[in-house]
């Protein structure tokens, strides 16, 4: 974790690798350079999953990229917006919330589109455009921990270094693996924008161009009537060099089209699923330890949380302020820490680990924990801990003064239920659920698991061992098998 505060672990889990390196087990960072490329208006750069790109690397293509659909949150950005260029550190290729995109070779400012009532006629098309699917548009910035994609509209085709002529530019994620990528529209170079920008949003997440005139990514924009066309259409290379980057995703949709057809309604469909409009807000069931726990500076202890959300997708922070220092864990790689649970988990059944507190210096600690979901429901909680000077030696392996702080509130019980929640579903931790808490209507299935774990494991671990010594090697192989499952789920039968 961060050298200036050896006190606090990371707990390294896999919530903080990314889609496409549970995927491909290699970090973007970690990805051998490969240089960007243009195709036509649509940029492929190194975590692109392009098929070209796979192949530099060395890596072969997945056929079916292994997660649920999730709902996503698309900001419609018209009132200008200075994008910096690339990303810089991280191996991040573009961060909405960051304002850094490869789209741009460095600092470049998009003007506002139009007044308030042309923005407003913009807007509501691209919405219609949209309505199918669980996606969220929202002409307000959300908060940076987010993971959203942005549509900037707003300036000519000459403002990003683009010939005229071209109506915008996106860079292509296949199968939607990414949420919080770029595109650019150009209103000053051609009209239709929200034609436009419907099919530079859709290039963000694994679209490439059909020869389908009525459909939306129809390369060229004819000003007539378009839809995201629910059929197989041939790829249009009229653009571009007559290579289809995310062949191997557009087959799952087309099997007969050999990556060569695209079904476009489909494939956004298996991104994020029908449109489910959602006003029942996450909850935090817990925080663990719980506010007004108290421990010495002999202990260990998980700070870790439990949320219930009726969507498979929501956006997280935690905050911890104390030890004269703050530290963040948090979605959309913002934070010291990231959490990169946009897609392939179910909230309700991961433990939010933020950190592991060991021999931390005395004082109190207040943990904050913020959680929303795509639709903007919200909920926070905190939890104030007091830590004591303990005798010192912290020599005591069976628990002893460990023991007494709170026996209820040991990360033993953190550490076990991030298997349980990662993992196939134990049967041991589902079936001894206690019955403490009422289900409240709730449609999760794993709402117990938190429970049942932490008594389980209560017996064996004892204190600070039960979360340093969580098997670590396991945690790959269950989330293969939770990979697996869910491409199950995901694909049209
Ligand atoms: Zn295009």
């Amino acid at each position: 974790m961060r050298d200036d505060v050896p006190w606090a672990l990371h707990p390294g889990d896999d919530l903080d690798k990314t889609p496409f390196e549970r995927l491909y087990g290699v970090a973007e960072e970690d990805l051998r350079e490969v240089d960007a490329f243009w195709d036509g208006n649509l940029l492929y750069t190194k975590d692109s999953g392009a098929r070209e790109v796979l192949e530099q690397q060395g890596l072969p293509p997945q056929h079916a990229i292994a997660y649920e659909a999730s709902p996503g949150v698309l900001y419609v950005a018209m009132n200008g917006v200075t994008l910096t260029g690339p990303c810089g550190a991280g191996g991040e290729t573009a961060n909405a919330a960051k304002k850094c995109s490869a789209l741009v070779d460095a600092e470049t400012s998009f003007p506002a589109a139009g007044n308030a009532g042309q923005q407003a006629a913009l807007f509501n098309q691209l919405a219609d455009y949209y309505e199918p699917f669980d996606i969220v548009l929202t002409t307000s910035e959300p908060p940076e921990w987010m993971p959203y994609t942005m549509a900037v509209i707003g300036g000519s085709a000459g403002n990003a270094g683009q010939p005229g002529g071209v109506c915008g530019v996106a860079n292509v994620q296949c199968d939607g693996l990414r949420r919080n990528h770029v595109s650019l529209t150009f209103p000053g170079s051609c009209g239709g924008s929200a034609e436009t920008a419907a099919q530079e949003t859709a290039h963000n997440w694994g679209l490439e161009h059909t020869d389908n005139t009525t459909d939306l990514l129809y390369p060229y924009n004819t000003g007539g009537f378009k839809t995201f066309v629910d059929d197989c259409m041939d790829i249009s290379h009229a653009t571009g060099d007559g290579v289809t980057q995310c062949d191997y995703i557009h087959e799952e949709y087309c099997p007969g089209g050999g990556g060569e057809q695209q079904n476009t309604y489909q494939e956004l469909l298996g991104v994020f699923g029908p449109r489910t409009p959602d006003d029942q807000a996450p909850s935090i069931v817990e925080i663990t330890p719980p506010d007004g726990s108290t421990f010495t500076t002999d202990d260990a202890f998980t700070v870790s949380a439990r949320i219930e959300e009726n969507s498979n997708f929501v956006a997280v922070r935690w905050e911890l302020q104390g030890g004269d220092t703050t530290l963040t864990r948090c979605s959309n790689n913002v934070c010291d820490q990231d959490f990169n649970a946009g897609v392939g988990f179910d909230p309700s059944e991961v433990d939010w680990d933020f950190t592991t507190l060991t021999s931390p210096p005395p004082g109190e600690y207040t943990f904050t924990f913020e959680v929303l979901d795509a639709y903007g429901g919200y909920d926070t909680q905190t939890s104030t801990v007091t830590v004591t000077q303990g005798r010192g030696s912290g020599g005591d392996p069976t628990g002893g003064g460990d023991e007494t702080g709170d026996p209820t509130a040991g990360p033993g019980g953190t550490g076990s239920g991030t298997d349980d929640g990662q993992g196939s579903g134990s049967a041991s931790a589902s079936d001894s659920a206690p019955g403490g808490e009422g289900s409240g209507g709730s449609d999760d299935d794993g709402t117990d698991t938190d429970t049942a774990g932490a008594s389980g494991e209560g017996e064996g671990g004892g204190g600070g061992s039960g979360c340093s010594n969580r098997p670590q090697g396991t945690h790959g192989f269950l989330a293969l098998a939770l990979l697996g499952l869910t491409l199950r789920r995901r694909r049209r039968g």
